[in-house]
């Protein structure tokens, strides 16, 4: 089967969070499985780009509104990432060093769909699948469908949106209905909801299927999404929940290539103590008392905002008997507040605010508790993650983390689990926590048991397999 995937993220081309991971692992695993599995993403100026060679598959014109402009397709020439990966340039959109967080995000991820649709309109054959991901493609079902220059060619092509998250919706005013190729005006309610044009919502009244990355967050999009609420139960029909799987070449801590001391299951306690080791050391603290982590994007969705009250509970209850090392970006007031901490309970706490893909990894693999306390978590793949390295996953019962996390108060349970993104569930996770390190016997049989848990791609490729029908 061909499948297209059209993707804003890509590990490693370019990531900002899980998407990211998901779409540079599932093409390669579809391959692996006999697949013809390929990644078209906008061509941003990352290290990527400069230290790989390409090669000029497709130039092309086309418009957005008033605005001609001229695309081109470049593909990474040795299918290095086990994949085709084609990259698409639009000069003054694209050519940019981030993602996102521009102020012309909707020009350019919707001259990105528009290219990308007029491309594939200019393919001698049809691909099996056309696989969309997030809001800022989910523009090119109904452009597939409806848009009189593409859709005889493209209409018959099974499309799939898969949401990674539906907070994020890629909403524009109706001003800017004239950026997409000319379309049947009584069309307009398959991109209307609650009368701006909605990606996200066009994605999933028009995409043959729509999957997210986990039962429960599926189950949860039809009583909080964002707005969208009613329009999952009205589809709830063509709606799947499929949990994402980890890329075990990439997360391995037996082949780590960003860590130095490498283990498995079987020689995990001195593996995990000489990496804790080397983070104690960076970062100054005591590598004899049990180490809370927390990795991820700081925004509200993780109950990012909630840490430092609960970090200041933790230091005032637990003072001298854990450390707390933080690594992540976003609000500004949150990083401030974390980083100000840093003076204030040195020895024991750290917060290193930025993007740092090593640090993670050595930090998955030395720590000894992963924090999760999100409001949101579709899948989530840092438990995973934390899980594969025998990090004990504590996490609220939220999306995905409810349906890979079980509590060590149940039988086979293997992390910690509570039900609000609260400093009062966070301080009493804490000590469930600080009482079981003590107890080593439990707690290296919990990292044991989770290091051999299964998350692998295949099951989760399996399972897209009998969604693309
Ligand atoms: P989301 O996509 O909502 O941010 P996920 O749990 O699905 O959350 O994926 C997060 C991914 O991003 C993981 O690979 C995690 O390790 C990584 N990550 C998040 N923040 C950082 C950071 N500051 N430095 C390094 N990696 C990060």
């Amino acid at each position: 089967m061909e499948i297209i995937h059209i993707t804003a993220e890509c590990y490693p081309v370019a990531k900002a969070g899980g998407l990211g991971d998901v779409v540079g692992a599932l093409p390669k695993y579809q391959c692996k499985a006999g697949h013809l599995a390929k990644v078209i993403m906008p061509m941003y100026r990352t290290k990527f780009l400069y230290n790989n060679n390409f090669t000029v598959d497709a130039k092309g014109t086309a418009s957005m509104g008033n605005l001609t402009f001229e695309y081109t397709i470049i593909k990474e020439a040795t299918n290095k990432l086990g994949f085709d990966l084609y990259l698409v340039d639009i000069n003054g959109l694209l050519d940019r060093e981030k993602i996102y967080g521009y102020n012309d995000d909707s020009e350019r991820f919707t001259a990105f769909q528009i290219a990308v649709v007029d491309w594939l309109s200019k393919w001698q054959h049809n691909p099996n699948i056309v696989h969309c991901h997030d809001h800022h493609t989910a523009l090119i079902p109904f452009m597939m469908q409806n848009c009189f220059a593409y859709r005889d060619k493209l209409k018959t092509i099974p499309t799939i949106l898969t949401i990674h998250n539906a907070q994020y919706q890629g909403w524009m005013g109706w001003d800017k209905a004239n950026y997409i190729p000319a379309w049947d005006s009584w069309k307009q309610g398959l991109l209307d909801w609650k009368d701006t044009i909605n990606p996200l919502a066009s994605g999933i009244k028009c995409a043959w299927k729509v999957t997210t990355v986990s039962d429960s967050y599926m189950h949860e999009l039809r009583s909080n999404s964002n707005g969208l609420e009613k329009l999952f139960e009205y589809e709830r029909g063509k709606c799947y929940g499929i949990l994402n799987g980890i890329d075990n070449e990439v997360w391995n801590p037996k082949t780590d290539t960003y860590i130095t001391n490498h283990f498995t299951y079987k020689s995990l306690v001195k593996g995990k103590q000489k990496n804790k080791e080397q983070i104690c050391e960076q970062f100054g603290l005591n590598n004899e008392l049990p180490m809370f982590v927390f990795i991820g994007r700081l925004v509200g969705e993780k109950a990012a905002d909630v840490l430092p009250a609960a970090i200041a509970a933790i230091m005032h209850s637990f003072y001298g008997q854990c450390s707390v090392l933080i690594l992540g970006s976003g609000d500004p007031a949150i990083e401030w507040e974390l980083a100000s901490f840093n003076a204030r309970y040195q020895g024991y706490y750290y917060a290193d605010i930025g993007y740092n893909e090593a640090l993670s990894h050595l930090m998955y693999a030395g720590a000894d508790f992963l924090l999760m306390p999100s409001r949101v978590e579709p899948c989530g793949l840092n438990q995973m993650y934390a899980m594969r390295y025998g990090t004990v996953p504590m996490v609220r019962s939220t999306g995905g983390l409810q349906d890979t996390v079980k509590d060590m108060g149940e039988v086979d349970g293997f992390g910690i689990r509570f039900n609000h993104p609260t400093v009062e569930d966070i301080h009493y996770s804490v000590s469930r926590a600080i009482e079981v390190y003590q107890d080593k016997t439990h707690l290296n049989w919990m990292r044991k048991y989770m290091m051999q848990i299964d998350h692998s791609w295949e099951g989760t490729v399996a399972a897209y397999d009998s969604i693309y029908g």
